[in-house]
């Protein structure tokens, strides 16, 4: 079989930027409106940093209004709860960001639930799960790496998955569970696998669609997939390269890999994400893109499509 199409999320994601800002460009010339994200980290995790280091500048760039929020790693619940509110209530944010996680003296899910559900751009409020749970995607606010992972399958199969077996490793709340609600919205046939779940190779070999997101690196071998399967690599996992030399500390240099041997299930697939450079820039322009669709509603404009 030809090696599979790979899937360029760092083109479609740039695509999909570039139609925020031009949209910002035309709500703020029609109506004075500037989208405002706010972004709120509590402590100093390196990885949320830089997170929410990326967020904030992408949303400078796409002409929104970026604010910032960084508390201290003992900040305490009623704290953190008091700034939500506060953003809930100020008209010029439109999108709240409260980056996890969150310490363990916080319940994040108070945290989350808090969040007005017209300014849950992360898409994780009761309000949104149950807006896409019944189906009306139109309404919700849609977590963000479903989302990308969702139009990086459309550039491929269109919009409509009819007669497609899809399959899901993982099922967290933030990937798993919105994914397979998106491909069912789109007349997919879904199966969710997860940790308990039998002959997940065979169970993924049925797949037309092969979406991983389950945090183990390169777990999905060429085993796992179905010649001419479009396979969507969710995984970010950081793994030693001594290849690549060492660092200044003498532990060997790293790199990114995601949950797919890519180089076997490339083997196979008809197409495939890469990692870098597939999910992980869509998740951030569909932040931007939520961000836009919920300042469009303030504004009372309709959102760009
Ligand atoms: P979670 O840890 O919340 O969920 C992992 C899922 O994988 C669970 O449902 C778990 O099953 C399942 N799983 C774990 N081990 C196995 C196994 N051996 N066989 C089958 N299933 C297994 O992870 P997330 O959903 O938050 O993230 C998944 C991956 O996606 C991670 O690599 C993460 O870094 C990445 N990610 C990437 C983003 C991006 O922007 N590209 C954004 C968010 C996440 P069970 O429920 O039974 O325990």
């Amino acid at each position: 079989m030809a090696e599979a199409q790979r899937i360029d999320g760092k083109a479609v994601a740039a695509r999909i930027v570039d139609g925020v800002k031009a949209g910002v460009a035309k709500l703020t010339g029609e109506t004075g409106v500037v989208p405002g994200l706010a972004v709120v980290i509590v402590g100093e995790d390196p990885a949320s940093q830089v997170y929410v280091g990326s967020k904030a500048k992408m949303a400078s760039e796409c002409g929104f209004k970026s604010i910032k929020h960084e508390l201290p790693a003992e900040t305490s619940e009623e704290t953190l709860l008091k700034v939500v509110r506060d953003l809930n209530e100020d008209p010029e944010v439109h999108g709240i960001l409260v980056q996890l996680p969150l310490p363990e003296h916080v319940d994040e899910a108070k945290v989350i639930q808090t969040i007005d559900p017209d300014k849950d751009v992360d898409g994780f409020h009761l309000i949104n799960v149950g807006r896409l749970s019944t189906g009306d995607t139109a309404a919700a606010f849609v977590p963000c790496t479903p989302a990308g992972s969702m139009l990086l399958i459309r550039e491929v199969l269109g919009d409509d998955l009819s007669g497609k077996n899809a399959v899901i490793v993982g099922r967290s709340n933030i990937v798993g569970k919105p994914m397979a609600q998106l491909l069912l919205a789109a007349n997919a046939t879904v199966t969710i696998a997860h940790s308990r779940t039998k002959d997940l190779a065979g169970v993924c070999r049925g797949a037309d669609i092969l979406v991983a997101a389950v945090g183990r690196p390169e777990m999905l071998t060429g085993d796992y997939v179905k010649d001419g399967a479009v396979v969507v690599d969710v995984g970010i996992n950081r793994i030693e390269a001594p290849e690549k030399g060492l660092k200044e500390d003498g532990t060997p240099k790293t790199r990114l890999v995601g949950d797919v041997n890519y180089a076997e299930a490339a083997a196979k697939a008809a197409a495939i994400t890469p990692v870098p450079g597939g999910v992980g820039p869509m998740t951030i322009a569909m932040l931007m893109a939520n961000t836009l669709r919920s300042a469009c509603r303030a504004a009372g404009t309709t959102p760009p499509a």
